[in-house]
Parts: structure tokens; sequence; C-alpha cells
């Protein structure tokens, strides 16, 4: 292990690598660049070529090499960052345990990613879908961008999902439960699936897992409510996600700019219109985790969000 670490390390230039994330300066033998990880405003974050470490001599004293940084900046555990490194490097991992939580946030990033494969599938190539899809090409949205953002369509019936993920693919329900996409039945044993006569929309990362999904009602008079989400789990947090910037993030940063909008529909929208440097937040709430997500893409943000009082 140790010395696959040591491999990783070579083949990756450290300065390369921290560049990537935040802009830095050369300075003497050194570079140097304002800490990505506290607030300031003369640069005490220095990153050494020759050591291939960094170190930030302002407010938070943290340092390391480039394991660190990944982990501190994506907020990864050692396994994950380990994995996205030596994928980055071309070093295939041999012996590596994984810890139990990072097990489990492995495990619920399959079942969603099979669950919006399951939810593509039915809204693109069955009949169960078609009207569902005739709504929202009837809205615009093409169908490389529904194959793009993988939208799908959640049948109107109470075990489908858990058919195609328990039945077939030998998942468990408790851990379909884990993910958000199914609930615990209060009547009878057993769980029903959350997700009922919807448009699907996954809402991943920047990093592209599958974190949750939101679910919208094809019916506009219908008197359930127009949005459901997957609640907060183990690897869905809404006020971290901004939805798009998977598919968006290189356009931000080429354009160096990012416009906000105000929901899923609207973000594709505007994506196939020609303005890809685009993000959609739930709602109207922006946190300070989104806007720090951002800023590592561009620090210049437009909003565009609805006129009413939510907007403003
Ligand atoms: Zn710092």
């Amino acid at each position: 292990m140790a010395d696959q670490l040591e491999e990783i390390k070579r083949k990756i230039d450290i300065v390369e690598f921290i560049s990537s994330f935040v802009p830095l300066k050369k300075t003497g033998r050194n570079f140097k660049a304002l800490c990505p990880f506290h607030s300031e405003t003369i640069p005490s974050f220095i990153v050494s070529p020759e050591r291939q470490i960094w170190h930030c001599f302002g407010a938070c004293n943290e340092g390391g090499d480039i394991f660190k940084f990944l982990m501190k900046i994506e907020n990864l555990e050692f396994g994950e960052a380990l994995r996205e490194l030596a994928k980055r490097a071309g070093v295939k991992l041999t012996r590596f345990k994984p810890s139990e939580s990072e097990k489990q946030k492995q495990l619920l990033y399959e079942i969603n990613h099979l669950a919006a494969e399951f939810y593509h599938y039915l809204l693109l190539n069955h009949s169960v879908g078609r009207q569902a899809l005739r709504y929202i090409l009837g809205r615009g949205i093409s169908k490389p961008s529904l194959q793009l953002f993988k939208l799908g369509f959640a049948p109107n019936t109470w075990e489908s999902l858990q058919k195609f993920l328990v039945g077939k693919k030998g998942y468990n329900p408790q851990d379909l439960e884990k993910a958000g996409l199914v609930i615990k039945s209060e009547k009878k044993a057993g769980f029903y699936d959350r997700f009922r006569s919807r448009l699907i929309f996954p809402l991943k990362d920047h990093r592209g897992n599958i974190c949750g999904f939101a679910g919208r009602v094809l019916d506009p008079e219908a008197k359930e409510a127009k949005y459901i989400n997957t609640p907060e789990t183990l690897i869905y947090h809404k006020s971290d996600l901004l939805y798009g910037l998977f598919e968006t993030h290189q356009e931000i940063k080429r354009v160096d700019g990012v416009v906000l909008v105000e929901g899923e529909l609207d973000a594709i929208s505007s994506f196939q219109t020609g303005v890809k440097n685009v993000v959609a937040i739930k709602g109207s709430a922006l946190t300070p985790n989104q806007v720090q997500l951002l800023s590592r893409f561009t620090k210049d943000i437009s909003l565009a969000l609805d006129r009413d009082i939510a907007g403003d």
C-alpha cells in the first residue's frame, strides 16, 4: 500500500494538481495562493514543488500532501481520495480496505446509479413512460438533454423500483431506505417506493455521483406537492448540492462565470439554448457551502431567480 501511495505521489505533480483548484503564483522556489480553507486577503497558502507538500501559514495552519488536500477540499474520506487520485495517476490499487462508512456511501451511490438507469429506461424506452416523455418534450426539453441529464420516469406503482433493485438486483430494502428511495410502510410490513408518477431528475454532485433525486408531478393541477426530493441521507445534503454542476463546471471555468437559476428545468432549458455555464439551486436558498463550491470554478456569479419573494 505504502508503495502505491508513493507511486501516485510521484505521478501527480502537486503544483499542477492544486492549481486545478486554486490559482497558484510562483514565489521563489515555492508557489502561493489565498488559502482555500480559510478566509484571507494576503496569501499564506504555500505549495512546495520540491517537497511535494502544501502548508497554510495563516489561521488554519493546515498542511499535507495531495491526498490531504483532496480530502479537505472535496470533503472526502481517505479511501475516496485515494481511489480518485489512483485513477488520475493511472495506478491500479492492489490492496485497500475501505472504512465502514465509506463502504456504506459507495453502496448508496451504486443503488442510486441503478435507480437512475431504471427510471431513465422507463422514460425513454417503455410504454409506461410514454405520457411523461410526451410531456417533457412538449416543454421544449430535447432528447439529447434528457440523455445528458439522465431524466427518468417513476411509474404510478408502489413497488416497481423495489422489484427491480431488490427482486432483480438483489439489494436489500433497508439499504434502499437509507438511500431515500423507499419508505417504511406504517400499515403493513415492508416498504413502498417514494417516487411515484413523477418525472425524475437525478441529483449529481460535481464529481458525477448520483446523491439523490427530485421528482416532479406531470399534472400541473395535481394536489400533491409539485416536487418531492430525496430526504437528507449519508450522501445527499440539500444545502451542498448545485444541480447541473457536474455537466457544466468545465464551461463555468472556461467562461469564468456562472448563472444561477431556480429549478432543474430552468437549468436544462438554459443549457440547451447555449447558456451552458448554469447551475440550479433548490427553491431560493443559496448556502455558504454552495458559494464556496462555486468559487472553485469562478468568482463571478449572476443570479437569474424568479421575480417573487423567494427570488428576492
Ligand atoms: Zn488556511
